[in-house]
């Protein structure tokens, strides 16, 4: 990552400086070949008009004039006549010689030319000198220096080059500092998901950052969290179930021993005995057919058996098993549902659900009070509400009351005979069917439990 940094912010600064050395050359050379095109031109005139290629009396005024012209311009002048040899050379180098360079040949061909000469670093300027009938009688030729620029350049270059090398520092600092920020974090985090993985379930990410990385480590925060109240529940789970199962195992066996143990006894506790014992099978038929129900709603695989179902005919029937039950309690039982609510629903593990709801209502309300069953729907949902007027159930144990096993401290010790299974089905198959359950209540003043489930959408009104 730092590398990744440094890379994006140094190379397009070494491009920068390059770029800009070849176009401050390109902008200089242009400038300086159009200006001294222009000064050649401008001599070639003054040239012809002062007649100093005609009149050779005018030499020596010839070469004054164009030594004050060279200084002005700061190149070297050097004028020629038509047949290519130097009249005059503001350095006095090579006058009489023949000098032959492209744009001398341009010139006295008529053509004006500025080139730069990279390998002797100097701009070579020509212009044609006019005779007076319209022939060129000559030519002119600028040569000016171009090194100062090169040298201008050079510098510049070497002051890019040390402030490329500031800048990448400051970057490579800054860079460094903010990548460990964001790097250190990182590594911690992956120490944890490691620990985690290797099962140490206990283990805690402690990322304070407020950026994305806290936000990561909050979420593995709360995955390991739900794995370790996994793996504890799954541990209770298992302890819970023999726990369960041994209470009703140890009274069967003493209630055997006890008829054992006796040489002699009368029939009747004999049979007092077997019905205690029989009640007790009982007891431990209901755990283990409520966990296999259980284990069956957990394996989603397993098969759920959805049909057009209508709920109204379900609590009607519900409410015909229960009722002999809330008879015996003097409760009264009621069910308000008018109209035919049709949801996809497996109707054998519906009816279970339902049911568990009510047969608490009736079990945890004291006699003579009362439980009422509702139905009711929108476009979306169907309700069921199940309303009694029992001892409640505290705000703290609410939450808990869908766990397995659980039972309120109120009904723990009570012999309602309940297995502390019931709700837990009945939270599973709601959520089998994509629905949800919850309870109002106040402890002492009744429980109201009410099941929202998806109704079957009418494929007519969706069109
Ligand atoms: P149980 O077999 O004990 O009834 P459930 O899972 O059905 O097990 O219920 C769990 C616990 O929730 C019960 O033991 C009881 O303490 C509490 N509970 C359930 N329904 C009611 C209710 N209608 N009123 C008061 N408490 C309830």
């Amino acid at each position: 990552m730092f590398f990744l940094y440094f890379v994006i912010s140094f190379v397009p600064l070494v491009i920068f400086s390059a770029t800009m050395n070849v176009v401050l050359e390109n902008y200089f050379e242009g400038r300086n070949e159009q200006n001294l095109l222009y000064q050649a031109n401008k001599l070639a005139g003054t040239i012809k008009t002062s007649n100093y290629l005609t009149d050779p009396s005018l030499s020596a005024k010839f070469l004054n004039d164009l030594d004050e012209k060279s200084v002005e311009l700061t190149a070297r002048i050097i004028a020629l006549n038509a047949d290519s040899q130097v009249i005059a050379d503001t350095n006095r180098a090579e006058t009489g010689k023949i000098l032959i360079i492209p744009e001398v040949l341009d010139a006295l061909q008529g053509t004006a030319a500025a080139n730069l000469h990279e390998n002797v670093g100097k701009i070579y300027a020509s212009a044609a000198i006019d005779g007076n009938n319209g022939e060129t009688s000559g030519a002119i030729l600028l040569v000016y220096g171009f090194n100062e620029v090169y040298d201008l350049l050079a510098s510049l270059s070497h002051d890019w080059f040390i402030l490329t090398i500031i800048i990448s520092i400051v970057i490579a600092i800054i860079v460094y500092i903010t990548s460990s920020h964001i790097i250190r974090p990182l590594s911690r985090l992956v120490d944890s998901i490691r620990k985690i993985a290797d099962g140490d379930l206990r283990e805690r990410v402690n990322v304070k950052n407020k950026n994305e990385i806290g936000v990561l480590g909050n979420a593995i925060n709360i995955m390991a969290e739900k794995l370790e109240s996994d793996d504890s529940s799954r541990s209770e789970f298992v302890s819970n179930v023999s726990h369960e199962l041994k209470t009703p195992l140890s009274s069967i066996k003493v209630l055997s021993e006890s008829i054992l143990l006796q040489d002699t006894a009368p029939e009747e506790m004999y049979k007092e005995f077997l019905q205690d014992i029989n009640s007790e099978i009982d007891r431990m038929t209901n755990i283990i057919n409520d966990l296999l129900s259980l284990v069956k709603l957990d394996n989603r695989e397993a098969g759920i058996n959805l049909k057009d179902t209508n709920l109204r005919k379900v609590l009607i029937s519900i409410m015909k098993t229960l009722y002999p039950l809330a008879k015996v309690k003097d409760i009264e039982l009621t069910l308000e549902a008018d109209k035919d609510v049709i949801i996809e629903a497996d109707e054998t593990k519906l009816f279970l659900a339902i049911s568990n709801l009510i047969d608490n209502a009736i079990k945890y309300t004291p006699p003579e009070g009362v439980v009422k069953v509702t139905l009711e729907n929108d476009h979306q949902n169907a309700y069921i509400s199940v309303a009694d007027t029992g001892i409640g159930i505290s705000k703290e144990e609410q939450p808990k009351i869908f766990n397995r096993f659980y039972r309120t401290d109120k009904t723990r010790d009570r012999e309602t005979g309940g297995t502390g299974l019931g709700l837990a089905i009945t939270h599973s198959t709601v959520l089998l069917h994509n629905g949800s359950i919850k309870v109002i209540s106040k402890e002492g003043s009744g429980a109201t439990f009410i099941v929202r489930l998806p109704v079957k959408q009418n494929k007519e009104d969706n069109k």
